[in-house]
Order: structure tokens, then sequence, then C-alpha cells
């Protein structure tokens, strides 16, 4: 257990002592399913922060872009990915990069969670969501329209 001044965590069941399990977002703020939120990097001498993320099966994260960077590591389970335009199958210790200004959405397999590591800037902008016309433009790509309807490469 943690004493509170340890530089040391201990990882159990995808906890760390000390971190607390927060809310994704707040309910109603944006469209999700089923994520939650561990902040395990935080301070004022990083630039960056590191986040857990993990999504219950058949959970999704927010369809969304932003100006902020995030780099991604797959921690946990499988489900599938959007960025920008491509869809892809993704599991445990795949990495993705979401660069600026490009949609994004993860998505859990029905039968496994999918958990990643997602470091940002600790300083960032907000998450635009997409318009209606954001979203036809989108899926006018029939890959990409099956991610949206929860069914593609993965979902199973
Ligand atoms: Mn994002």
């Amino acid at each position: 257990m943690s004493d509170g001044n340890s530089n040391f965590r201990t990882f159990r069941d995808y906890r760390w002592d000390g971190v607390s399990l927060l809310k994704y977002k707040d309910e109603g703020a944006a469209p999700f399913k089923e994520v939650t939120r561990q902040t395990l990097f935080s301070r004022p001498d990083l630039a960056g922060e590191l986040r857990y993320f993990e999504v219950a099966p058949g959970g999704y994260s927010t369809l969304e872009r932003h100006q902020h960077t995030h780099a991604i590591l797959i921690l946990r389970g499988r489900g599938q990915g959007l960025v920008g335009a491509e869809v892809r199958r993704i599991g445990e210790h795949d990495l993705i990069t979401v660069p600026p200004m490009t949609w994004h959405q993860f998505r859990a397999a029905r039968d496994a969670p999918l958990g990643f590591l997602c470091m940002v800037d600790a300083t960032r902008d907000r998450p635009q969501l997409p318009t209606p016309e954001d979203l036809n433009e989108l899926r006018a790509k029939p890959a990409v329209a099956k991610f949206l309807d929860g069914d593609g490469p993965g979902a199973a």
C-alpha cells in the first residue's frame, strides 16, 4: 500500500495505489459509453500527463478532435480504433498516434475491455464534437460508417 509519500505505486487489476478511478467525462458532456479514467502522472514539473482509460466491453470513447496530440499505448484487451479516415483492429501493446485536429474514437470489443495509456500536453485545448456535416463526411467512407455504427474489424 502507498503511504502517501512514496514514489512507488503498486499495480493491481488495472488500478494503481493512490490513483482515483474517475469518470471519463461528465455525463451528458459528450457521447460516450462505459469509460473510466485514471490520471497516473500529472505534476507541475512535467509538461505532459499520462492517463489510463478503460472502455468496458461494448463501450466507446467520444468521437472528437482537438489541437493537442494523443500518444496512446494499448495496455489491456482489444477493440477497434478510428484515426482520421483509418479504422483498425487494435490490441495489447499497439501504439496509436492521434495528430492535431484529427477525428478519433476507440471502441472495445463486445467481449473484451479496451484499456490504454494516453500521453497528452498538460495544457491543452478542449475537444470539438462533430457537426452533422462532419459526420456525413466521415460516413462517406464505408469502413468508417461501419465503425461508427459499432460494427467493423474487431467488433465481434
Ligand atoms: Mn481526444
